[in-house]
């Protein structure tokens, strides 16, 4: 397959810059709406089962319906007979802030592979091509629009996800992450994976007083 890419520079008239910015501007508040409304749902299905905070908890009804793209650009129509800024940029464009958002982004560990099948995993690991894995996940994303990218993985197994204490070593048949701070109490893999999430979201410039809420992923107020 040969791939072809063609670069164009854009000089913009001045009233063009202006109207592009305008149009900025709209599909950032288009998408930081949907995003919110997306993680206050995930937020409201996160609360633990046996304790409630005691500053805020995300109550939405249990058979409110997850967001998606199509129910946010049914919204997007209803919206615009409202605030009529929202129909100043091309319908196309709006539907297509809302599709970048349903895409979202996938952050992953950044392995040294090669140093690891020297370890304890031994050359076996290499011939399972989990490298090749990355790569190959990076390109579909690249494909599909998806953000892509590898995270410091430093002790990604030892920082509780909920309150950022650092809860020390784990063995690696032990299987629970429990931190004594704040209680939070979930699966090993699952909080290394909302720690990578979170360092991928500071990464990215996402605003940090998600993470320092606590917000993001496990709809538990933080109180570090
Ligand atoms: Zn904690």
């Amino acid at each position: 397959m040969i791939t072809v890419t063609y670069q164009y520079k854009l000089k913009p008239t001045k009233q063009q810059i202006q109207t592009f910015e305008q149009w900025l501007e709209t599909c950032k508040k288009v998408w930081n709406f949907a995003l919110r409304e997306r993680k206050d749902w995930v937020n409201s299905r996160k609360s633990p089962i046996n304790s409630c905070s005691l500053k805020a908890e995300y109550i939405i009804p249990a058979d409110a319906p997850r967001p998606n793209y199509f129910s946010q650009a049914k919204q997007l129509t209803t919206a615009k007979k409202i605030y009529p800024e929202l129909t100043i940029p091309h319908v196309h464009v709006l539907q297509q802030t809302l599709r970048q958002l349903e895409a979202g982004g996938i952050f992953v560990e950044d392995i040294n592979f090669k140093a690891w099948a020297k370890g304890l995993f031994g050359k076996y690991t290499l011939d399972a091509a989990y490298g090749q894995f990355f790569n190959v996940l990076s390109y579909v994303c690249w494909k599909r629009g998806v953000y892509f990218a590898k995270v410091d993985k430093d002790y990604s197994s030892q920082i509780c996800p909920n309150c950022q204490t650092h809860t020390g070593k784990k063995d690696l048949s032990e299987r629970v992450h429990f931190c004594s701070n704040c209680g939070y109490t979930t699966n090993r893999d699952v909080a290394a994976a909302q720690v990578l999430c979170q360092r991928g979201l500071v990464a990215v410039g996402q605003p940090v007083n998600q993470i320092a809420f606590g917000g993001v992923l496990s709809g538990v107020l933080n109180n570090a």
